[in-house]
Formats: structure tokens, C-alpha cells, sequence
């Protein structure tokens, strides 16, 4: 899979401080959002769990934690996968 260029042009840049760190770490989901596949969310990864029967609240398995919820309609992460569900 060739490397998403966000994240190469992140790598090439010079680390200098704060503002030189595009992606941040959100609590509830595994990586930081927008570093996966562009064009691909939560919505269509495999590791998006369901909390209830209704389907309304989802949280990221990997993380494991059922009290952190995630945004379904959230970029998607390096650890992305399709899902089998998606089209
Ligand atoms: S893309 Fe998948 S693995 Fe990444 S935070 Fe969303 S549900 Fe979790």
C-alpha cells in the first residue's frame, strides 16, 4: 500500500515544535484520526463496534474501553480495515 502523502510530507518536515505535529491523539480511538486511507471513516472499518442493539453509539474494539465513544463519521486511522460490511 503506498504511504499516504499527509503523512510523508509530515515525515519530511523538520520537528520543531508543536504545530509541526498534524495529527493528534484522540481519546477512544487506537490512532490518531486522518492518518489512514483518504476518503475512508470509521463508518467503514472493521474494528467500529456497536455499544447497544440500537446502533446509535459505536466504539473503536481495539481500544476496548466502552466508556470512550467515537464519531463514526471520523477520518479513518492507520489501523483501518475494511470492513467486510462496507461497499
Ligand atoms: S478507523 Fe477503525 S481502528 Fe481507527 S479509530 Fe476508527 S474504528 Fe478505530
Amino acid at each position: 500500500m503506498p504511504i499516504d502523502p499527509r503523512i510523508q510530507a509530515a515525515l519530511d518536515r523538520p520537528l520543531n515544535g508543536k504545530r509541526t505535529l498534524r495529527f493528534r491523539m484522540v481519546r477512544g480511538y487506537v490512532a490518531a484520526p486522518g492518518t489512514g486511507p483518504i476518503g475512508e471513516t470509521c463508518h467503514t472499518c472493521r474494528h467500529a463496534e456497536p455499544l447497544g442493539c440500537d446502533r446509535r453509539e459505536w466504539i473503536c474494539g481495539p481500544v476496548g474501553d466502552h466508556t470512550l465513544k467515537i464519531d463514526r463519521s471520523t477520518k479513518a486511522c492507520s489501523r483501518w480495515e475494511r470492513s467486510k460490511h462496507a461497499r
